[in-house]
This record gives C-alpha cells, sequence and structure tokens, in this order.
C-alpha cells in the first residue's frame, strides 16, 4: 500500500542521516513534512531571542532542501496531541514518522501522540539518531542503571560496539514518485513564522554570528575537519575559555537541533583520525562527543535529573535563595568583570566556550553566591542557543559539585582563572568595552586600582561599574565549609540506608576514576 505520511521534525533539522525521513519516503505517495511550534517546548518565557532565530534559520534552511526535493515544510502551531488528529483527519495519513527523542516531556508527549495515530489508523515508525547509541540499550547493558562515571560508561560502550555509520541525504530520485500537495496560500497558512511574528522586538539583536541550519552545520563542519592536525591533537583543556574568536568547534547548537548528526560528526573525525597519532577521550573530540552520550543516558536513567529534590545522585544542599545575586549574576553586573564579560557574551552571542561555562557557574553555585544550580540551567537554557535538557542538567550539577564531579574544594576564583589564558584581559575589553582602557594590571579587579587610575580610564567603580558584590576569598571558604557539610550528611544518610545510597541505587560496579583526576594526570603530563 502507498501510503500518505507526516514526517515530524522536531530536532533532528536535517536531511543527511536521518532514518525517519528515508522511512516515510519509503511506499510513499504524499509526504508532509511538518514542524509543530509546540507552547510547551518553544516559548517566549523559556527560549530566549538568539534561540528562535538560530530556530528559524533551521526551518528555512530545512524548507529550502525539501524544496529540492519537490517537497516544502509545513509550521503548524499548537499542542501536537490537538494538533495531530486534525492532521490526521484532514491529510488521510496513514503513517507517522519521527526521531526518538528521550527528553521526559517528548516521551510522554509522543506516548500521547502514538495512541491518538493507533486510534486513527495510523501507523508509527520512529528511529533512534539523535544519539551516536541507544540510550536504552547502554542502559540496559549496565543492569537497568545509568553509568555514573565516564569510565564505566565507555565500558559499557565497548561490549557494544562502534557505532553506525551515517545513512545519506535522500536524493531527487528517492521522491520522484512523492508529492506534498501544497495550496497557494502555504506561506501564509503554513510557512515559517518571523521573529516579529512571533512577537519579538529584533532591534535589540547582535550580528548572528552563527546562523541555523543544517548547510551551515555541514559547512562548518567542513571547515573544522579540514583543520586536521587540530583535530588530531585537541584537547579541551588547552583550549581556552576567553579567546577573542571560539577554541572549540561551536557545532554544539547544531548538533542541539539536529542540523549535524552526532554520527557524521563521530564518523568524521573517524576519516581525519585514520592512520595519524591522535588525542583519546575524555579530552579529545571524540571524548566530548562521549560526554554527550554520558549525559544524555544519565538523563535517561536518573528520575528527576533537571532537579535537585528527588534525584537520587544529586547532594541536597541548602542552597541559599538571593534575587539579588541571582539578578546580579544573570546580568552581567557582579562587579567581577570576568564573570561579567562571559555573562555578556552568552546573553549577545548564546554560546560561550566551556570552560567559561566552568568559570560562571562554580561562581553562582558553591564558589561564590551559593544559589541553587537549578537557577543557572534556566538561565543558561534561555540564552544558550543550544539549551539542551541533559547536557544543561548534568554540567550544572558537575559545576556545582552536586553530582559526577566531587571534589568541591577546588574552586576556580573568577579573577585568577582567566588571567591564566588572557593576561591582557581583551576578552573583558571586548565583550565590557566601559573598561577597555583599565591597565591589564587592574582589568581583572578593577576596584583595585587607584581613583586616578579610574578616572583616567573613564570609570569609575561604584558609579560606572558595579563594586564586587561578594569578596571571593572570604565567601568561597566559607561555602566550602558548607558545601563539607552538605557531603558529610550525604555520607551519614547513606550508611543509615546502604540500599538508598546513589551508588548503590544507579548500579556502579566499582570505584571509578574520576574525570577530574584523569584531566589533572594529562595537566601533569
Ligand atoms: P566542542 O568542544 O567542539 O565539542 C563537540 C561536541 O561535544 C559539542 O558540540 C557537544 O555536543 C559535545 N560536548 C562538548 N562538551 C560537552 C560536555 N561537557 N557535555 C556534554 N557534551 C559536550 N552543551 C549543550 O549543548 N547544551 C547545554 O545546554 C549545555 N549546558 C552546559 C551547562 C554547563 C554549566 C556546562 C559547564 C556545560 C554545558 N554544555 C552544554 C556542555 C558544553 O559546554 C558545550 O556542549 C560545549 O562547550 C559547546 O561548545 P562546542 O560546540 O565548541 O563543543
Amino acid at each position: 500500500m502507498a501510503h500518505t505520511c507526516i514526517h515530524w521534525f522536531r530536532k533532528g533539522l536535517r536531511l543527511h542521516d536521518n532514518p525517519a525521513l528515508m522511512a516515510a519516503l519509503r511506499d510513499c505517495k504524499e509526504l508532509y513534512p511538518v514542524f509543530i511550534l509546540d507552547p510547551y517546548i518553544y516559548n517566549n518565557t523559556l527560549v530566549g531571542i538568539n534561540r528562535w532565530r538560530f530556530l528559524i534559520g533551521c526551518l528555512k534552511d530545512l524548507d529550502c532542501s525539501l524544496r529540492k526535493l519537490n517537497s516544502r515544510l509545513f509550521v503548524v502551531r499548537g499542542k501536537p496531541e490537538e494538533v495531530f488528529p486534525k492532521l490526521f483527519e484532514k491529510w488521510k495519513v496513514t503513517k507517522l514518522t519521527y526521531e526518538y527523542d528521550t527528553e521526559p516531556y517528548s516521551l510522554s508527549r509522543d506516548k500521547t501522540v502514538t495512541t491518538l495515530a493507533k486510534e486513527h489508523g495510523v501507523e508509527v515508525v520512529y528511529k533512534i539518531s539523535h544519539t551516536i547509541h541507544d540510550m536504552d540499550r547502554i542502559i540496559e547493558e549496565n543492569n537497568g542503571k545509568a553509568p555514573l562515571t565516564y569510565n564505566r560508561f565507555r565500558t559499557i560502550l565497548k561490549t557494544i560496539g562502534n557505532p553506525k555509520k551515517p545513512i545519506p541525504a535522500p536524493a531527487i530520485e528517492d521522491t520522484k514518485d512523492v508529492k506534498t500537495p501544497c495550496s497557494e496560500n502555504h506561506d501564509k497558512n503554513d510557512g515559517i513564522p518571523t521573529l516579529e511574528d512571533l512577537g519579538h522586538d529584533t532591534t535589540t539583536l547582535g550580528e548572528e554570528k552563527f546562523p541555523g541550519g543544517e548547510q551551515e552545520a555541514l559547512r562548518r563542519l567542513d571547515e573544522n575537519m579540514a583543520r586536521k592536525d587540530w583535530v588530531c591533537k585537541f584537547e579541551k583543556p588547552q583550549t581556552s575559555p576567553n579567546s577573542l574568536s571560539p577554541s572549540t568547534t561551536v557545532l554544539s547548537p547544531y548538533v542541539t537541533f539536529g542540523c549535524l548528526s552526532a554520527r557524521t560528526f563521530w564518523w568524521r573525525v573517524t576519516e581525519v583520525y585514520q592512520g595519524k597519532k591522535h588525542s583519546e577521550p575524555p579530552v579529545s573530540l571524540h571524548g566530548q562527543l562521549l560526554w554527550r552520550e554520558f549525559y544524555y543516558a544519565a538523563g535517561v536513567g536518573i528520575p528527576n535529573f533537571d532537579k535537585m529534590e528527588g534525584n537520587p545522585v544529586c547532594t541536597q544542599v541548602d542552597w541559599d535563595t538571593n534575587h539579588e545575586y541571582l539578578a546580579a549574576w544573570r546580568e552581567a553586573r557582579t562587579g567581577l568583570p570576568f564573570i561579567d564579560a562571559i555573562m555578556t557574551q552568552l546573553r549577545q552571542e548564546g554560546w560561550i566556550h566551556h570552560l567559561a561555562r566552568h568559570a560562571v557557574a562554580c561562581f553562582l553555585t558553591r564558589g561564590d553566591l551559593w544559589i541553587n544550580w537549578e537557577e543557572g540551567q534556566k538561565v543558561f537554557e534561555y540564552l544558550l542557543l543550544h539549551g539542551d535538557w541533559a547536557l544543561n542538567a548534568g554540567n550544572w550539577q558537575w559545576l556545582s559539585a552536586s553530582a559526577f564531579f566531587h571534589q568541591y574544594f577546588r574552586v576556580y576564583s573568577p579573577v585568577a582563572f582567566g588571567k591564566k589564558t588572557d593576561k591582557n584581559g581583551d576578552y573583558i575589553k571586548k565583550y565590557l568595552p566601559l573598561l577597555k582602557k583599565f591597565p591589564a594590571q587592574y582589568i581583572y579587579e578593577p576596584w583595585k586600582a587607584p581613583r586616578s587610575v579610574q578616572q583616567a580610564a573613564g570609570c569609575i567603580v561604584g558609579k560606572d561599574y558595579p563594586q564586587p558584590i561578594v569578596q571571593h576569598e572570604v565567601i568561597s571558604k566559607k561555602n566550602i565549609q558548607r558545601m563539607k557539610l552538605a557531603y558529610a550528611k550525604r555520607s551519614a544518610e547513606s550508611a543509615e540506608s546502604p540500599n538508598q545510597s546513589p551508588s548503590k541505587k544507579q548500579g556502579v560496579k566499582r570505584k571509578a576514576k574520576s574525570v577530574i583526576d584523569m584531566l589533572q594526570k594529562k595537566d601533569k603530563k
């Protein structure tokens, strides 16, 4: 039977390595490629303007690629459970295909939509291609639990074997017998909205450094992979948080929206490695992609993964509620230039380097402000081009030493850390031009500059730029003690009820080296 099929694009906004799209094209007479602006995911309180712009770029690019296959993208607004029954009837749909998604909301949404599809006699086909591996298989191989250390995770992967090879994008021959019936009013009724349609004031927008879309993703991948020596020598701790142009690939927004398949990325790196000496996980480029898989598995296997409460691997900490501190951090007015420059870059560009994330996340939580990591997670979710449920939650738990990383006494200095890679403070001057006339000696600590220096720089601390909201040397020592107490409480609780300890519950078989141990060892070499 020839099908009338909806391929539901959610993430996976690409044609290459899209097995669910290929499944849609099999025995298909009519294809409706659909993207739903689901208000649960896409609303202006959760998604910042930069991410909206990125998404619109992705959708335009996808529509353009579909046109080359004589098809079009339909952008529909509404809740999927309300949208689909109408579409099933309107188009007389017999098959629905989509890429599998492991986030809790997506799983419950897809369950509801699958039930509705069955009620309408619609066959449902989904394929795994957002991650390199099948997360459920990883958890199954680890006795039903998420692996809690990177080493354990890699051991499990060895039993699973190499990732599948990516598949090519459909060619025009694959769609020669397939039609996408479109009305004359397609652009008006089912077209891609503009930022203005979505209620945004675009006058505040900065330069579009990372335009969305599959074509840009593949171009960026090619550009990065052409630097063969750089790819082979890539070691994350050796890259710089405050270089003036990114020192890592900035492929993450493309991987998050699925403009770039993680498997394609993996195998392209493998090709570059062929016959050459290269770095290894956890610090290599392959290692970075495995971190992604690691946190995805954690997100699948650990209940309440994006919360402290009810999350069995997360240390319970008596975080403070301090709206003023939180707002100062979010709005880049902590008075600590390195922190404020990073938060400015995040707001303007929607991307910051991984180690810059370390600095601001540690500062917000265990280092200085003692604010719950969930608050930071929300701000990142809003401001990042590539807010990713599992990666954001996992990394925030790591940085706040709530889970995965436990050396809470190792705190990043908001002054010394940035100086290591940018003595002159050029990065600070770029993002906080107000401070650009400060001499290098004071750029990280302008409050220490004599009044005459502040006057000459045209910036008086306390008037034009804030005084630091905390004294790092004092507060960080106090916070280490508070963290020590939280850890002691956790140990006492797990001694009282050993079966409830996170490691027992989550299937850690033996004590594995922490990643920070591995990084330190690498650094020493
Ligand atoms: P590269 O260094 O070039 O790495 C290549 C790919 O590996 C990335 O595209 C990404 O998919 C993956 N990757 C790299 N580092 C990590 C990591 N630590 N964890 C998981 N995957 C990784 N990344 C997101 O994509 N979305 C988020 O919401 C997010 N939130 C974060 C929050 C905090 C507090 C921290 C510390 C990190 C967060 N990260 C997040 C992870 C990481 O910082 C970014 O993925 C990475 O810095 C993006 O830069 P890049 O594309 O140049 O990556």
